[in-house]
Protein backbone atom coordinates (compact mmCIF):
# COMPACT_ATOMS: atom_id res chain seq x y z
CA UNK A 1 0.00 0.00 0.00
CA UNK A 2 2.83 2.45 1.07
CA UNK A 3 3.79 2.03 -2.43
CA UNK A 4 0.85 4.51 -3.30
CA UNK A 5 1.27 8.22 -3.39
CA UNK A 6 -1.66 10.17 -2.18
CA UNK A 7 -1.67 12.17 -5.16
CA UNK A 8 -1.75 9.15 -7.72
CA UNK A 9 -4.13 7.57 -6.42
CA UNK A 10 -6.26 10.88 -6.09
CA UNK A 11 -6.13 11.87 -9.70
CA UNK A 12 -7.02 8.43 -10.32
CA UNK A 13 -10.01 8.97 -8.15
CA UNK A 14 -10.69 12.12 -10.44
CA UNK A 15 -10.98 9.80 -13.60
CA UNK A 16 -13.48 7.72 -11.98
CA UNK A 17 -10.97 4.80 -11.79
CA UNK A 18 -12.30 2.35 -9.32
CA UNK A 19 -9.09 0.87 -8.42
CA UNK A 20 -7.94 3.99 -7.00
CA UNK A 21 -11.18 4.54 -5.24
CA UNK A 22 -11.25 0.97 -3.56
CA UNK A 23 -7.48 1.01 -2.33
CA UNK A 24 -8.05 4.59 -1.00
CA UNK A 25 -11.35 3.23 0.95
CA UNK A 26 -8.91 0.33 1.71
CA UNK A 27 -6.48 3.11 3.53
CA UNK A 28 -9.25 5.12 4.93
CA UNK A 29 -10.83 2.20 6.99
CA UNK A 30 -7.26 0.92 7.56
CA UNK A 31 -6.64 0.24 11.20
CA UNK A 32 -2.93 0.96 10.62
CA UNK A 33 -1.89 4.46 11.34
CA UNK A 34 0.69 5.01 8.71
CA UNK A 35 -2.08 3.87 6.10
CA UNK A 36 -4.33 5.88 7.26
CA UNK A 37 -2.11 9.04 6.88
CA UNK A 38 -2.07 8.20 3.45
CA UNK A 39 -5.86 8.23 3.03
CA UNK A 40 -6.18 11.54 4.97
CA UNK A 41 -3.94 13.34 2.64
CA UNK A 42 -5.98 11.64 -0.24
CA UNK A 43 -8.77 13.04 1.46
CA UNK A 44 -7.46 16.44 1.41
CA UNK A 45 -6.67 16.38 -2.13
CA UNK A 46 -10.21 15.61 -3.43
CA UNK A 47 -11.67 17.89 -0.69
CA UNK A 48 -13.66 19.68 -3.63
CA UNK A 49 -17.13 18.42 -3.24
CA UNK A 50 -19.49 18.09 -5.70
CA UNK A 51 -22.44 20.41 -4.91
CA UNK A 52 -25.09 18.47 -6.70
CA UNK A 53 -24.20 15.28 -5.00
CA UNK A 54 -27.10 13.88 -2.96
CA UNK A 55 -26.74 11.64 0.01
CA UNK A 56 -29.99 9.35 0.74
CA UNK A 57 -29.75 7.00 3.59
CA UNK A 58 -32.25 3.74 3.48
CA UNK A 59 -33.38 2.04 6.68
CA UNK A 60 -35.34 -0.49 7.53
CA UNK A 61 -35.84 -4.05 9.72
CA UNK A 62 -33.70 -7.05 7.84
CA UNK A 63 -35.75 -8.56 5.54
CA UNK A 64 -38.08 -5.36 4.66
CA UNK A 65 -36.25 -5.30 1.13
CA UNK A 66 -33.76 -3.39 1.53
CA UNK A 67 -31.08 -4.48 -0.93
CA UNK A 68 -33.85 -5.32 -3.47
CA UNK A 69 -35.27 -1.99 -3.64
CA UNK A 70 -31.76 -0.64 -3.42
CA UNK A 71 -31.09 -2.80 -6.66
CA UNK A 72 -34.42 -1.33 -8.39
CA UNK A 73 -33.74 2.05 -7.22
CA UNK A 74 -30.29 2.30 -8.02
CA UNK A 75 -30.88 1.26 -11.70
CA UNK A 76 -33.70 3.90 -12.02
CA UNK A 77 -31.66 6.13 -11.02
CA UNK A 78 -28.54 5.34 -13.29
CA UNK A 79 -31.72 4.96 -15.94
CA UNK A 80 -31.85 9.11 -15.31
CA UNK A 81 -28.33 9.73 -15.66
CA UNK A 82 -26.80 9.42 -12.31
CA UNK A 83 -23.62 7.47 -11.27
CA UNK A 84 -24.49 5.49 -8.20
CA UNK A 85 -22.57 4.43 -5.52
CA UNK A 86 -23.78 2.20 -2.09
CA UNK A 87 -22.17 2.53 0.86
CA UNK A 88 -23.61 -0.05 4.03
CA UNK A 89 -23.23 0.65 7.66
CA UNK A 90 -23.08 -2.45 9.68
CA UNK A 91 -22.64 -1.47 13.28
CA UNK A 92 -24.16 -5.22 14.26
CA UNK A 93 -21.86 -7.20 11.27
CA UNK A 94 -18.77 -7.64 13.97
CA UNK A 95 -21.54 -10.13 16.53
CA UNK A 96 -22.99 -11.58 13.30
CA UNK A 97 -20.18 -11.30 10.86
CA UNK A 98 -21.16 -9.36 8.27
CA UNK A 99 -25.06 -9.25 7.51
CA UNK A 100 -24.99 -6.61 5.38
CA UNK A 101 -21.34 -7.61 3.84
CA UNK A 102 -23.14 -10.12 1.36
CA UNK A 103 -25.40 -7.46 -0.46
CA UNK A 104 -22.70 -6.87 -3.00
CA UNK A 105 -24.06 -10.78 -4.25
CA UNK A 106 -27.50 -9.57 -3.56
CA UNK A 107 -27.66 -6.34 -5.49
CA UNK A 108 -26.59 -8.80 -8.80
CA UNK A 109 -27.13 -6.31 -11.51
CA UNK A 110 -25.80 -2.83 -10.15
CA UNK A 111 -23.04 -4.62 -8.53
CA UNK A 112 -21.68 -5.52 -11.86
CA UNK A 113 -23.18 -2.12 -13.52
CA UNK A 114 -20.33 0.76 -14.95
CA UNK A 115 -22.14 3.21 -13.78
CA UNK A 116 -22.46 1.99 -10.17
CA UNK A 117 -20.19 1.40 -7.18
CA UNK A 118 -20.80 -0.98 -3.79
CA UNK A 119 -18.90 -0.68 -0.91
CA UNK A 120 -19.90 -2.79 2.39
CA UNK A 121 -18.79 -1.26 5.63
CA UNK A 122 -15.51 -2.98 7.51
CA UNK A 123 -16.20 -5.19 10.25
CA UNK A 124 -14.92 -4.56 13.64
CA UNK A 125 -14.88 -0.87 13.74
CA UNK A 126 -17.10 0.74 16.67
CA UNK A 127 -20.25 2.28 15.65
CA UNK A 128 -18.86 6.32 15.87
CA UNK A 129 -15.61 4.92 13.79
CA UNK A 130 -18.00 3.64 11.07
CA UNK A 131 -19.62 6.59 11.01
CA UNK A 132 -16.69 8.84 10.56
CA UNK A 133 -15.13 6.51 7.90
CA UNK A 134 -18.14 6.14 5.83
CA UNK A 135 -18.53 10.39 5.90
CA UNK A 136 -15.04 10.40 4.18
CA UNK A 137 -15.98 7.68 2.24
CA UNK A 138 -19.01 9.63 0.38
CA UNK A 139 -16.42 12.65 -0.21
CA UNK A 140 -14.15 10.09 -2.01
CA UNK A 141 -17.02 8.43 -3.87
CA UNK A 142 -18.64 12.18 -4.96
CA UNK A 143 -15.10 13.22 -5.91
CA UNK A 144 -14.75 9.51 -8.40
CA UNK A 145 -18.05 11.47 -9.72
CA UNK A 146 -20.55 9.50 -8.12
CA UNK A 147 -23.88 12.39 -7.23
CA UNK A 148 -26.02 10.03 -6.06
CA UNK A 149 -24.27 8.12 -2.69
CA UNK A 150 -27.01 5.58 -1.39
CA UNK A 151 -26.36 4.79 2.39
CA UNK A 152 -27.70 1.98 3.84
CA UNK A 153 -27.96 0.93 7.09
CA UNK A 154 -29.92 -1.87 9.38
CA UNK A 155 -33.02 -0.22 11.45
CA UNK A 156 -33.04 -1.50 14.60
CA UNK A 157 -30.00 0.15 16.42
CA UNK A 158 -28.22 3.51 16.72
CA UNK A 159 -26.74 3.32 13.45
CA UNK A 160 -29.55 5.57 11.99
CA UNK A 161 -29.13 8.31 13.86
CA UNK A 162 -24.90 8.12 12.68
CA UNK A 163 -27.01 7.59 9.12
CA UNK A 164 -29.19 9.99 9.49
CA UNK A 165 -26.35 12.51 10.26
CA UNK A 166 -24.94 11.84 7.15
CA UNK A 167 -27.99 11.83 4.79
CA UNK A 168 -29.35 15.05 2.93
CA UNK A 169 -32.48 12.87 2.81
CA UNK A 170 -34.04 9.53 4.71
CA UNK A 171 -36.01 6.86 3.64
CA UNK A 172 -37.32 4.63 6.23
CA UNK A 173 -38.75 1.46 4.64
CA UNK A 174 -41.33 -0.39 6.09
CA UNK A 175 -43.39 -3.64 5.68
CA UNK A 176 -47.19 -3.86 5.45
CA UNK A 177 -49.47 -5.82 7.68
CA UNK A 178 -48.12 -4.57 11.08
CA UNK A 179 -49.22 -0.93 10.99
CA UNK A 180 -50.33 -0.46 14.29
CA UNK A 181 -47.44 -1.79 16.05
CA UNK A 182 -44.94 -0.80 14.47
CA UNK A 183 -42.99 -3.26 13.57
CA UNK A 184 -40.25 -3.03 16.43
CA UNK A 185 -39.27 0.49 14.57
CA UNK A 186 -38.67 2.62 17.05
CA UNK A 187 -40.82 6.01 17.04
CA UNK A 188 -37.78 7.81 16.65
CA UNK A 189 -36.61 6.49 13.58
CA UNK A 190 -40.40 7.44 11.99
CA UNK A 191 -39.87 10.73 13.49
CA UNK A 192 -36.19 11.15 11.46
CA UNK A 193 -37.28 9.86 8.27
CA UNK A 194 -38.29 11.74 5.48
CA UNK A 195 -40.34 9.73 3.24
CA UNK A 196 -41.78 6.18 4.12
CA UNK A 197 -42.35 3.18 1.94
CA UNK A 198 -44.28 0.29 2.29
CA UNK A 199 -42.35 -2.51 0.07
CA UNK A 200 -43.81 -5.40 -1.31
CA UNK A 201 -46.83 -3.60 -2.90
CA UNK A 202 -47.16 -6.62 -4.90
CA UNK A 203 -49.87 -9.55 -5.63
CA UNK A 204 -51.68 -10.36 -2.65
CA UNK A 205 -50.01 -7.92 -0.67
CA UNK A 206 -51.42 -4.87 -2.53
CA UNK A 207 -54.45 -4.03 -0.58
CA UNK A 208 -52.55 -4.70 2.92
CA UNK A 209 -49.43 -2.41 1.83
CA UNK A 210 -52.45 0.45 0.78
CA UNK A 211 -54.06 -0.20 4.01
CA UNK A 212 -50.26 0.08 6.08
CA UNK A 213 -49.88 3.10 4.11
CA UNK A 214 -53.08 4.92 5.33
CA UNK A 215 -52.00 3.89 9.21
CA UNK A 216 -48.61 5.39 8.94
CA UNK A 217 -50.38 8.34 7.33
CA UNK A 218 -52.14 8.73 10.46
CA UNK A 219 -49.26 7.69 12.90
CA UNK A 220 -47.45 10.87 11.17
CA UNK A 221 -49.95 12.85 12.28
CA UNK A 222 -49.12 12.83 15.88
CA UNK A 223 -45.39 13.71 15.13
CA UNK A 224 -43.79 16.95 15.04
CA UNK A 225 -43.69 18.49 12.22
CA UNK A 226 -41.00 17.62 9.47
CA UNK A 227 -37.60 20.76 10.33
CA UNK A 228 -37.18 21.28 6.31
CA UNK A 229 -41.03 22.50 6.79
CA UNK A 230 -42.27 19.18 4.54
CA UNK A 231 -44.89 16.48 4.54
CA UNK A 232 -43.57 12.73 4.82
CA UNK A 233 -45.29 10.99 2.54
CA UNK A 234 -46.10 7.59 2.92
CA UNK A 235 -45.59 5.37 -0.51
CA UNK A 236 -46.20 2.24 -1.76
CA UNK A 237 -43.60 0.35 -3.88
CA UNK A 238 -42.73 -3.04 -5.64
CA UNK A 239 -38.88 -3.07 -5.76
CA UNK A 240 -39.56 -6.84 -7.41
CA UNK A 241 -42.43 -5.48 -9.86
CA UNK A 242 -40.34 -2.10 -10.30
CA UNK A 243 -44.12 -0.53 -9.13
CA UNK A 244 -44.17 2.72 -7.31
CA UNK A 245 -40.08 3.28 -8.07
CA UNK A 246 -40.16 6.35 -10.14
CA UNK A 247 -43.19 7.89 -7.72
CA UNK A 248 -40.50 7.41 -4.88
CA UNK A 249 -37.72 9.25 -7.07
CA UNK A 250 -39.92 11.84 -7.59
CA UNK A 251 -40.55 12.75 -4.06
CA UNK A 252 -36.80 12.40 -3.24
CA UNK A 253 -36.34 15.03 -6.15
CA UNK A 254 -39.35 17.22 -4.42
CA UNK A 255 -37.77 16.53 -1.00
CA UNK A 256 -34.12 17.91 -2.46
CA UNK A 257 -35.84 20.89 -4.28
CA UNK A 258 -37.80 21.63 -1.61
CA UNK A 259 -34.60 21.62 1.50
CA UNK A 260 -32.70 23.48 -1.12
CA UNK A 261 -35.17 26.65 -1.82
CA UNK A 262 -35.79 26.64 1.90
CA UNK A 263 -32.39 27.28 2.84
CA UNK A 264 -32.51 23.65 5.14
CA UNK A 265 -30.43 21.61 2.34
CA UNK A 266 -27.01 24.04 3.33
CA UNK A 267 -27.73 24.64 6.93
CA UNK A 268 -28.09 20.66 7.35
CA UNK A 269 -24.74 19.83 5.67
CA UNK A 270 -23.21 22.65 7.80
CA UNK A 271 -24.29 21.20 11.06
CA UNK A 272 -23.54 17.92 9.90
CA UNK A 273 -19.61 19.50 9.49
CA UNK A 274 -20.19 20.71 12.83
CA UNK A 275 -20.80 17.41 14.48
CA UNK A 276 -18.52 15.68 12.48
CA UNK A 277 -15.55 17.96 13.81
CA UNK A 278 -17.02 17.76 17.53
CA UNK A 279 -17.18 13.65 17.13
CA UNK A 280 -13.33 14.08 15.75
CA UNK A 281 -12.38 16.09 18.27
CA UNK A 282 -13.70 13.95 20.95
CA UNK A 283 -12.19 10.69 19.32
CA UNK A 284 -8.91 12.64 19.18
CA UNK A 285 -9.51 13.91 22.82
CA UNK A 286 -10.59 10.20 24.30
CA UNK A 287 -7.27 8.70 22.02
CA UNK A 288 -5.05 11.28 23.95
CA UNK A 289 -6.14 9.90 27.56
CA UNK A 290 -6.24 6.86 26.94
CA UNK A 291 -2.83 6.53 25.63
CA UNK A 292 -2.07 8.55 28.66
CA UNK A 293 -3.51 6.85 31.63
CA UNK A 294 -3.40 3.25 29.63
CA UNK A 295 -1.38 2.16 33.08
CA UNK A 296 -2.35 4.15 35.51
CA UNK A 297 -3.83 3.62 38.49
CA UNK A 298 -6.24 6.81 37.90
CA UNK A 299 -8.22 4.75 35.94
CA UNK A 300 -8.77 2.22 38.85
CA UNK A 301 -10.06 4.83 41.04
CA UNK A 302 -12.33 6.49 38.95
CA UNK A 303 -13.84 2.84 38.94
CA UNK A 304 -13.90 2.55 42.54
CA UNK A 305 -15.35 6.05 42.59
CA UNK A 306 -12.17 7.32 44.46
CA UNK A 307 -11.36 9.43 41.88
CA UNK A 308 -14.56 12.03 40.50
CA UNK A 309 -14.47 12.16 37.03
CA UNK A 310 -13.92 16.01 36.56
CA UNK A 311 -11.32 15.11 39.18
CA UNK A 312 -9.40 12.80 36.29
CA UNK A 313 -9.97 15.60 33.47
CA UNK A 314 -8.14 17.85 36.15
CA UNK A 315 -4.92 15.44 36.34
CA UNK A 316 -5.08 14.78 32.78
CA UNK A 317 -6.10 17.37 30.36
CA UNK A 318 -6.12 21.24 32.19
P1 LIG B 1 -33.16 -6.73 3.38
O1 LIG B 1 -32.77 -7.72 4.43
O2 LIG B 1 -33.93 -5.59 3.98
O3 LIG B 1 -32.00 -6.25 2.54
O4 LIG B 1 -34.21 -7.46 2.40
P2 LIG B 1 -33.99 -8.16 0.97
O5 LIG B 1 -33.88 -7.16 -0.10
O6 LIG B 1 -32.89 -9.17 1.09
O7 LIG B 1 -35.40 -8.89 0.78
C1 LIG B 1 -35.89 -9.86 1.70
C2 LIG B 1 -36.84 -10.78 0.98
O8 LIG B 1 -37.97 -10.06 0.49
C3 LIG B 1 -36.22 -11.46 -0.25
O9 LIG B 1 -36.67 -12.79 -0.30
C4 LIG B 1 -36.75 -10.66 -1.40
O10 LIG B 1 -36.86 -11.41 -2.59
C5 LIG B 1 -38.13 -10.24 -0.90
N1 LIG B 1 -38.55 -8.99 -1.52
C6 LIG B 1 -37.84 -7.84 -1.56
N2 LIG B 1 -38.52 -6.89 -2.24
C7 LIG B 1 -39.68 -7.44 -2.62
C8 LIG B 1 -40.81 -6.96 -3.37
O11 LIG B 1 -40.88 -5.81 -3.85
N3 LIG B 1 -41.85 -7.83 -3.55
C9 LIG B 1 -41.82 -9.09 -3.06
N4 LIG B 1 -42.89 -9.86 -3.27
N5 LIG B 1 -40.78 -9.59 -2.38
C10 LIG B 1 -39.71 -8.78 -2.16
Amino acid sequence: MQAYLPEELANGISRGDLVALSKSITLIESAKKDYRAIGESILSLCKTQNRDAVRIGVTGVPGVGKSTFIETFGLHLIEKGHKVAVLAIDPSSKKSGGSILGDKTRMHSLSVHPMAFIRPSAAGITLGGVAARTKEIILLCEAAGYDRIIIETVGVGQSETAVKEMCDVFLLLMLSGAGDDLQGIKRGIMEMSDILVITKADGDNITKAKLAAAQYKQALHLMPAHEADWVVPVLTCSATEGIGINQVSNHLDSFIRNAKIKGWFIENRKQQNKTCLDQAILNYLSLQVSAKTMNSDYLKQVEEGELLPHEFIKQFLL
